[in-house]
């Protein structure tokens, strides 16, 4: 066996060298034991091994990385007007070096519509493509549709496995839709699975006490709000919606965050 690796190892120094791509030696055996551990298949694990060599030889590593995010549109910080948000100003500068990426903190944004929510969300998951970070964004609906097919398929499991190879999750819209109980049962597995171990960025028009009603059980809703909040930057937009802005109309008719929770 231990020969095998050996012959294996000075094959792939070889192979690595012919083909002028060193990272590939490097990732292979990191990689592997990584593949192992978790699960992976065979194309995961090729994929990751062969990702790691395009985004050190391409100098736009961060630019495929933004692409294959899935944002709705490309924000940046640099973007972002603070004239009406200069409270949390400060708080999501702290965020732009991205060290909560590594300390695998979370971030949730809360606020009415129109007030920079996705924007940021954007914007922060940029700074982690830049910094090497596979990310992937999608709203709580998508999340809980890709999650209750892969479920429906048994590989729940190593759906969650494959999704923690990413360093930023961003759940846009959380409270737009409730959830089935099924279905928040699978969020919760998604906020579980990333738990002190790789960062979630989410956003949501409720205050955390309008999520029991969005994932209809108090107990299920309070147990990940917990993990969720643990280690996170909570950031709460004001204001009237920028889409709005210099259109005559000061608010929307509901905003839905002064929801008050059920059972106060
Ligand atoms: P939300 O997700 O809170 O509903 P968005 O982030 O989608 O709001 O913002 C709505 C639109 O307004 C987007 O095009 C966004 O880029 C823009 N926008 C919102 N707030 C700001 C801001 N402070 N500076 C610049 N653009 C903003
Ligand atoms: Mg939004």
């Amino acid at each position: 066996m231990a020969t095998t690796q050996t012959e294996t190892v000075k094959q792939l120094t070889y192979l690595a060298g012919s083909l002028k791509a060193p990272r590939i030696l490097e990732a292979a055996g990191r990689l592997a034991e990584q593949a192992r551990a978790a699960g992976w298949s065979f194309e995961d694990y090729l994929a990751a091994v062969l990702e790691r060599e395009v985004s050190a030889r391409n100098a736009s590593g961060a630019r495929l990385r933004i692409r294959a995010a899935g944002f709705p549109a490309v924000k940046t910080i640099e973007d972002f007007d603070w004239d009406q948000q200069s409270a949390v100003r400060q708080q999501v500068a702290s965020l732009a070096s991205g060290a909560f990426l590594l300390e695998a903190r979370n971030v949730v944004l809360l606020g009415p519509p129109g007030t920079g929510k996705t924007h940021l969300a954007t914007a922060l998951g940029v700074i982690a493509a830049h910094q090497g970070q596979r990310v992937l964004f999608a709203t709580a609906t998508e999340w809980v549709t890709r999650l209750s097919d892969a479920h429906r398929q048994g590989r729940l499991p190593q759906e969650l496995a494959r999704l923690r190879r990413y360093g930023l999750i961003i759940v846009d819209e959380v409270g737009y839709l409730p959830f089935e109980q099924d279905s928040a049962n699978l969020f919760f597995q998604l906020v579980s699975s990333r738990y002190e171990h790789a960062s979630l960025v989410l956003t949501s028009n409720l205050p955390f006490s309008g999520w029991g009603t969005v994932f209809g059980d108090q107990v299920v809703a309070a147990a990940m709000i917990d993990r969720i909040v643990h280690h996170a930057e909570v950031i709460t937009l004001k204001g009237a919606s920028y889409r709005l802005r210099g259109r005559g109309i000061d608010s929307l008719p509901s905003t839905r965050t002064d929801i008050t929770d059920p059972a106060d």
